[in-house]
This record gives C-alpha cells, structure tokens and sequence, in this order.
C-alpha cells in the first residue's frame, strides 16, 4: 500500500454559516477540488444541520 504523498493535499476547517464555528475538519485535494465546499452538516450549537463552508485550519 502506497503512503499519500503530500503536495496538494490540505487540511481545511468547516465553518458553521450561522454561528461561524468551525465544527469539523477534512481534507481537500486542491488539485482535484478548486471550488470552495460547502456541505450541510450537523451543529450541535445550533442544534440543526446548517451550511458549513471550507475556513483556513490554524
Ligand atoms: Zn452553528
């Protein structure tokens, strides 16, 4: 099994739209993805699925 070779590959936060939390974190393949994402995902301080956007993970 082949080791992910690092390069384009980045860890980015999803932020809450609604309480601009920064919820969950993943990763994105910049070569692969250029859009920015936006998923509808679970907040449990709004407790209710909100848009989540990609955020910069510090
Ligand atoms: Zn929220």
């Amino acid at each position: 099994m082949a080791k992910s070779k690092k390069g384009s590959v980045e860890l980015i936060a999803l932020q809450c739209t609604e309480c601009n939390r920064r919820n969950y974190t993943t990763k994105k393949n910049r070569r692969n993805t250029q859009a920015k994402l936006e998923l509808m995902k679970y907040c449990r301080f709004d407790r209710k699925h909100t848009l989540h956007k990609e955020a910069k993970v510090k």
